[in-house]
């Protein structure tokens, strides 16, 4: 591609760029394996000089009024999406997903920075009734103070942009440290900071040793709250390093999700669904369907149909035309998606389609379905993260909730059923953050995005998002007389 304007070797503290040295990390496109570029490797010293740019930046930037703020994020949203076609296609050279998808990504994000600078002007607080009349209780919200930002791979525009939003539309400021594999979308932010005007320090973006970074953001006493996604495992290493630090945090983590289709769903509006949900981004989202759990009635067609459905999606490079799904991230991607088929299909599961690696080599998988899958094997209790539906087959309602249930996750849950009376129960009955019912794509920046159980606390986007980015301050103010 001809670099564009957005593409940056560098790293974004208090205003400044700081270019790749001899340490660096080495960033391939996953479609092609050739190098997209290289990115600094900093680590403690350099994150703390981050967070002491956002310290420096903090007051102010708190000081400003909602308005204020909320121009800027306003700019940010404008700013990404006037140049979403460029943004779209670095995200693809850096991650491999379709162009379409990176292109809906950048809206996406681009969307939680219009919502917020609407949301900073409702941060509302509250008169308490006090116990004495001499006595008033006054509840204020204030911004916690710099926030540091650890993300994944899988969305390199939306998981900033979610967090930034809300800390910068907040009063807060924020470190960034994107995930190694795909920095330079995180980076192109610095690019619009600097193009907006966005007053220095409020964002930086750091690359570098994640662990590194992370302890400084746990050990920093500027440094207030930590709100990361990625995998359960990695938050949960990252939450108790957080503790003895003691900063708020938020973690938005794994997911495994059920995708229930009852007999008396719409069946063709089930496959579109199951489609769309298993397949966005190779399936490597953290609310892809993971495990598709088909009513007896309608296994045999539902298979079927979801059988030539998947053979026509057209696997290649996402910058090519009519592209449905990219190659996986890397080769480890591959080999958890290989174990989990292998696994399946040993314990007495059925390859309908796909199955092996792509002709086309490097990453690319062939979208696979497997039937009579059970919940004794890997698949049904780890997150694939692939290309891969499996179906599972059931009698009743219970046992569906049941199976859909046993899971150490509660991210993203899905069902089709057009009984309203079942809608409401298995919405109620299923241990999940969010519940779709009759639809394939859950988020929206207006809804509020988290998980339960081992898929985290926190959320983000909605009238809920800035509650993570905010203290409670209790004032009373007595001596008022009798
Ligand atoms: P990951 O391995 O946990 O990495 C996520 C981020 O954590 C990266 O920036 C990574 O940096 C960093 N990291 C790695 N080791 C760390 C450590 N010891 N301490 C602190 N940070 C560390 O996850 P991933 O494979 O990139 O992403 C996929 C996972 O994210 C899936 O489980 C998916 O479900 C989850 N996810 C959740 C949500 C949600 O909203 N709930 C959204 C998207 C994805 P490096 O890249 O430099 O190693």
């Amino acid at each position: 591609m001809a670099p564009s304007r957005f593409f940056r070797e560098a790293c974004f503290i208090g205003g400044e760029w700081l270019p790749a040295g001899a340490d660096f990390i080495k960033v391939d496109n996953p479609a092609t394996g050739r190098t997209v570029g290289r990115v600094p490797k900093l680590g403690r010293n350099e994150a703390h000089t981050a967070i002491d740019a956002a310290s420096g930046a903090f007051p102010a930037w708190r000081a400003a009024t909602a308005d204020e703020r909320g121009a800027y994020c306003h700019a940010f949203h404008d700013a990404l999406m006037d140049n979403q076609a460029a943004l779209a296609e670095l995200l693809t050279i850096e991650m491999g997903k379709p162009l379409a998808e990176a292109k809906a990504e950048i809206a996406y994000g681009a969307a939680f920075f219009k919502w917020f600078a609407e949301e900073a002007r409702r941060v509302y607080g509250d008169i308490i009734p006090a116990p004495s009349a001499n006595k008033r209780i006054i509840v204020t919200k204030e911004p916690v103070g710099v926030v540091g930002a650890i993300t994944p791979w899988n969305f390199p525009n939306a998981m900033i942009a979610r967090k930034a939003a809300a800390a910068l539309a907040s009063g807060c400021a924020i470190v960034c440290k994107p995930a190694s594999q795909t920095p330079f979308s995180a980076l192109a932010f610095g690019v619009i900071a600097e193009e907006i005007g966005l007053p220095k320090g409020v964002l930086n973006i750091i690359t570098g040793s994640a662990e590194a970074i992370a302890d400084a953001f746990c050990q920093h006493p500027a440094l207030r709250k930590i709100t990361f996604t990625g995998s359960t495992e990695t938050g949960k290493l990252l939450a108790a390093k957080a503790m003895a630090g003691m900063k708020r945090v938020s973690m938005e983590l794994g997911g495994n999700a059920p995708f229930i289709v009852f007999d008396d769903a719409d069946l063709d509006a089930a496959i579109e669904g199951a489609i769309a949900s298993k397949f966005r981004n190779a399936g490597q989202t953290c609310v892809c369907a993971n495990r598709i759990y088909v009513q007896s009635g309608v296994y045999e067609s539902f298979a079927e149909k979801m059988s030539d459905r998947m053979r026509a999606l057209k696997v290649g490079d996402g910058l090519d035309a009519g592209v449905d799904q990219g190659p996986l991230i890397d080769e480890a991607a591959l080999r958890k998606v290989e174990a989990h088929i292998e696994d399946a299909t040993q314990n007495g599961a059925q390859l309908v389609t796909g199955g092996r690696r792509h002709d086309k080599g490097g990453t690319f998988f062939e979208p696979t379905l497997l039937r009579d899958v059970t919940s004794a094997m890997a698949i049904a209790s780890e997150e694939t993260f692939g290309p891969v539906a499996p179906l599972f087959r059931f009698d009743t309602e219970q046992e569906a909730i049941a199976m859909a249930n046993d899971t150490e996750y509660g991210l993203a849950a899905y069902f089709y059923t057009e009984n309203l009376a079942r809608a409401w129960r298995v919405m109620e009955a299923l241990e999940y953050g969010m519940v779709a019912v009759n639809e394939g794509i859950i988020s929206t920046p207006a809804a509020p995005f988290g998980g339960v159980k081992q898929s985290g606390f926190g959320r983000e986007g909605s009238k809920y998002g800035l509650d993570d980015y905010l203290n409670i301050k209790y004032g009373l103010i007595g001596g008022l007389g009798k």
